[in-house]
């Protein structure tokens, strides 16, 4: 097989020659034909999350070892599997969407399918080698979702944008749909949540960047305002576009000021769920947090449970397409390098028979 792997931490990818794995116990092998490239794929490739004052938490001392393929929102086909995946419904050429967020598959969580709150996460792409490949192995064949009718580019960023932003959604439901909820961020990820928020019916949707060609295409995808957070007093003018403080922010960057500007934004009773990994850190001021009675909660990824929910919706028709620009999986890196530089409108996908 070959891979487009990092050799070096920070170094342009390599193309590398590795013996094709053969599929043990209850593994799939795959066929790679699809790999999106997302921004946590630019952090695993930095080596380094930004803790603020705690400084920087390095990938390795989390257990990532070079050289590795990223790429965890990948779509590909079946090749074989291990005998213990006999009699699961597995066919030789199915095509099908990769959960990537495993764990060790054995606690209580993993048999819950909540793999992506496994304490001991061996998530493809980051702790095993992922989609930025001609092959992948999967632990298990319940990590195998079917795409059905599918766009397959689409449908493979549904494994890690599509989930992560619903999954973000989730905790902010049940709302009323003329409710305003803020996005932070007008990304792959901004888009993606505009798109599960029209699917799931809602119709107030505000949408927050420092980029006006991303506000421009989330107004297109269907954000019914936006505010550039350029400059000073985002929140007033959150506060202004959502007619008073505000009850639900998702922030898809979560960096020290995003996370400062939607805080303060705040009504009574909000919520703040976090999700992005830019980093930095917040300072809350504690009274603050109990008059107002604010949740700021985390969300990581997503679960196969919401793999599949969404892939449903998806197949329902009600799901509009975010932008997707289709490139050869050789074109791994520079299609990282226009990422990490912030020319990227909604996502990359790199497939296997691209010209
Ligand atoms: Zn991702
Ligand atoms: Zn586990």
């Amino acid at each position: 097989m070959r891979a487009w792997a990092v050799v070096e931490t920070g170094k342009p990818l390599q193309e590398v020659e590795w013996p094709t794995p053969v599929p043990t116990g209850k593994q799939v092998l795959l066929e790679v034909t699809h790999a999106g490239v997302c921004h946590s794929d630019l952090h695993i490739w930095e080596g380094e999350y930004d803790l603020g004052s705690r400084g920087k938490m390095k990938l390795s001392d989390r257990g990532v070892k070079l050289p590795l393929a990223m790429g965890h929102e990948t779509v590909g086909r079946v090749l074989s599997w291990g005998p213990e995946a006999e009699g699961q419904g597995l066919e030789v050429g199915q095509t099908r969407i990769v959960f990537p967020w495993v764990g060790c598959g054995t606690c209580a969580r993993c048999r819950a399918e909540e793999d992506n709150m496994c304490a001991n996460g061996r998530s493809l792409g980051v702790f095993q080698n992922g989609g930025y490949a001609t092959h992948i192995i999967v632990p298990e064949p319940r990590h195998l979702v079917d795409p059905g009718n599918l766009d397959l580019a689409l449908a493979a960023t549904y494994a890690c944008s599509g989930i992560t932003v619903y999954s973000a959604i989730n905790k902010l439901m049940p709302m009323d749909p003329d409710d305003p909820i803020v996005l932070v961020g007008a990304g792959g990820l901004g888009l993606q949540a505009i798109a599960v928020l029209k699917a799931l019916g809602h119709r107030r949707i505000v949408s927050v960047d420092v980029s006006a060609e991303k506000l421009e295409a989330a107004k297109a995808a269907g954000a019914t305002d936006t505010v550039d957070a350029r400059g000073e007093g985002v929140t007033a003018k959150l506060m202004e576009v959502c007619g008073g403080p505000v009850m639900a922010v998702v922030d898809l960057v979560n960096g020290s000021a995003t996370a400062r500007f939607a805080f303060d934004a705040l009504g009574k009773g909000g919520k703040l769920v976090q999700v992005g990994l830019f980093g930095g850190e917040l300072s809350l001021p504690l009274p603050l947090m109990a008059m107002k009675a604010i949740t700021i909660q985390g969300s990581y990824v997503g679960s196969p449970k919401e793999l599949r929910a969404l892939v449903k919706i998806a197949q329902g028709g009600a799901l509009p397409a975010i932008p997707v620009t289709r490139e050869p999986l050789r074109n791994a890196d520079s299609a990282l390098m226009r990422l990490r530089a912030g020319h990227v409108t909604g996502r990359i996908v790199l497939t296997a028979d691209a010209a």
